[in-house]
């Protein structure tokens, strides 16, 4: 028989970066007194590392419980990004309800609306928690106004409507119903979850069926999913067997050997868990998302979630620039390709491939972004390498060339309609659908080949001054569409300006109408030598006829720049003209004295 668990509540948190999230996690943490006092007491809980809060997006979804009375409280963080759209669905669908973070000066962002038009669609119940009201420039009444029409915008049901609101101090360590307070603990937070978000439900005797949602890794025990077990119980040392989308037949039995459930930060072994359960197992060799672990009586399958296919991909080769070795401390085509297959553990939609160079690896991705905070990642880690320009995976079918499609739904201010659709079509973008959505924006729907993607967010961040939400999701294959024409201006820079731009970062276009190589860096729209001392080098920038014999200046399709080593993007563009490629080198000292030879 189906019951209601009592004592547990499922919840995901949504929030625009920088709007507390990791704070109020901490402070329920903390006041829920899963630290005992001789524990450190960790700065940031959730923190989403680095790159992730610069780039305002999290990646990877994280497990947190925290215990109020005699309730536990799982709480998961859900990605903020479009290319993780799969992922955002699978965390929801583990849940019962949301907590949706909104600073109180800020209010709603257009980026959290993503994540919150799933969480409504699903019929979740929400908790909006009004943060940051210690702010002197607070207006929570304000923000609850604009959080209401929010949900009117993304046709919240009336139940949702109707959302508890709490004002709250992640800093200040209170939560409370009245925005005036600026006082007390977080009691008031803890009880609208408990009131508003209901327990989960499930058969606790009928046979097992747990769903994975994620995959962990850990040295010791190999590959960990986590998932919820939606009937049923689990025990250590229980023989299931594993269905999933290529065998929904198989009757192999495995066995679990470790079983966790989550408390606070930490993953503590369990002999047993139950129904409505979030838990991890191991055990499993090749465990994946998407897979329901059943009970061997009766082996059925939960419906399967989609796993993002990659679509693009990036050749990651040693370093062999005349300025090899200078900023990684990983250099080696072993180091980097021992590196990358780790990464596979936890990244199910990242592949990676030997190549006939035993220098070069091809690594296929979710899109240009997934690739991009992986090279990052990478880098910060001490990794030195250079990359390709991202290419598009094709497939054959029926004999046919055909490409991988993104079905991509944009949100603009009425004023930027226009140049949207003048672009997005010119990169061969069908508009599916447009429709006036509130608040003035309008909402369009295309129809794209992957490539013409590629570069394109970075261009639509600056058409729309910060003010558009671009989400896209891989749409299958389509017969190509033939040679995307053109390059447009503004897609030159792969990561936004002031972020470093060192080994081969590509420009974000595929066509390719700059090509950033080694020890170059963009600052503030500004292309500068990497190496401060800027009298060893100077930048070469050659049109594509030019690329066999690049280092060669002093023509007219080399332009050479001297120090001090720095050039606008626009008077590079302007030296590009029509031409398709550019390539942009340093030259160092020796590499000078070389061509001068
Ligand atoms: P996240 O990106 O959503 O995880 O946000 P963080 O928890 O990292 O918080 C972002 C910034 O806002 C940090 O500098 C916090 O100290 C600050 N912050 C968080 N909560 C509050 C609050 O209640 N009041 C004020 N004034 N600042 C806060």
């Amino acid at each position: 028989m189906r019951q209601k668990i009592e004592n547990i509540r499922n919840v995901a948190i949504i929030a625009h970066v920088d709007h507390g999230k990791t704070t109020l996690v901490d402070q329920m943490l903390r006041q829920s007194g899963i630290f005992r006092s001789n524990q450190v007491v960790q700065e940031r809980v959730m923190d989403s590392g680095d790159i992730e809060r610069e780039r305002g997006i999290t990646i990877l979804s994280k497990n947190t419980a925290v215990h109020y009375g005699n309730t536990k409280i799982n709480i998961i963080d859900t990605p903020g990004h479009a290319d993780f759209g799969g992922e955002v669905e699978r965390v929801l669908k583990m849940v019962d309800g949301v907590v949706l973070v909104v600073d109180a000066f800020e209010g709603p962002m257009p980026q959290t609306k993503f994540v919150l038009r799933k969480a409504l669609e699903l019929d979740h119940p929400v908790v909006v928690c009004v943060n940051k009201v210690d702010r002197p420039e607070a207006r929570p009444q304000e923000v609850v106004d604009e959080v209401l029409e929010l949900f009117l915008e993304l046709e919240a049901n009336d139940k949702q409507l109707d959302s508890p609101f709490v004002f709250a101090s992640a800093r200040g360590g209170y939560a409370s119903e009245d925005p005036e307070a600026r006082e007390g603990d977080m009691k008031p937070l803890f009880e609208a979850i408990l009131n508003h978000i209901p327990a989960p439900e499930g058969d606790a005797d009928a046979p097992l069926q747990a769903l994975i949602s994620t995959i962990d890794y850990s040295e010791y025990v190999g590959r960990i999913g986590i998932g919820k077990i939606e009937n049923g119980t689990i025990h250590v040392n229980d023989e299931v067997v594993v269905l999933n989308m290529h065998n929904a037949e198989t009757q192999k039995k495995v066995r679990i050997t470790k079983l966790y459930e989550f408390d606070g930060l930490q993953r503590v072994e369990v002999k047993e868990a139950s129904v409505g359960s979030i838990v991890a197992l191991s055990g499993i060799e090749n465990i994946m998302i998407g897979d329901t672990i059943c009970s061997p009586l009766k082996p059925e399958a939960l419906p399967f979630v989609k796993i993002s296919e990659p679509t693009i991909s990036m050749t990651f080769s040693v370093n062999d620039s005349p300025f090899a070795g200078q900023e990684g401390k990983y250099v080696t085509s072993r180091q980097i390709r021992d590196r990358l297959y780790k990464e596979l553990n936890t990244d199910v939609s990242l592949r990676v491939e030997d190549t006939d160079s035993m220098d070069a690896m091809k690594v296929s991705g979710r899109g240009e972004l997934h690739l991009s905070i992986l090279i990052e990642t990478l880098r910060r880690e001490g990794y030195e390498f250079q990359v390709s320009k991202p290419e598009v995976l094709y497939h054959e079918i029926d004999g046919k060339k055909c490409e991988p499609m993104e079905a991509v739904t944009i949100d603009v201010p009425e004023e930027f309609v226009g140049n949207v659709i003048e672009k997005l079509g010119a990169r061969k973008g069908e508009m599916t659908n447009m429709a006036p959505s509130k608040g003035g924006y309008t909402r369009l729907e295309f129809s794209i080949p992957a490539r013409g993607l590629i570069g394109y967010r970075n261009e639509f961040l600056t058409d729309t001054k910060g003010n558009g939400i671009l989400n896209s999701i891989f749409d299958g294959y389509a017969p190509y569409k033939g040679e995307i024409p053109t390059r447009s201006q503004g897609s030159l820079v792969a990561f936004e300006s002031g972020e470093a731009i060192t080994y081969g970062l590509y420009n974000a276009q595929e066509r390719g109408d700059l090509f950033i190589g080694a020890g170059v860096k963009v600052y503030e729209g500004m292309i500068v030598g990497r190496n401060a001392r800027a009298d060893d080098m100077d930048i070469n920038v050659c049109k594509k006829k030019q690329l066999t014999n690049t280092r060669a200046s002093g023509s007219d399709d080399a332009l050479r720049l001297t120090p001090p080593i720095q050039m606008s993007l626009e008077q590079c563009m302007e030296f590009i003209g029509d031409d398709e490629l550019v390539e942009v080198t340093p030259v160092s000292l020796r590499m000078r004295k070389k061509i001068l030879d």
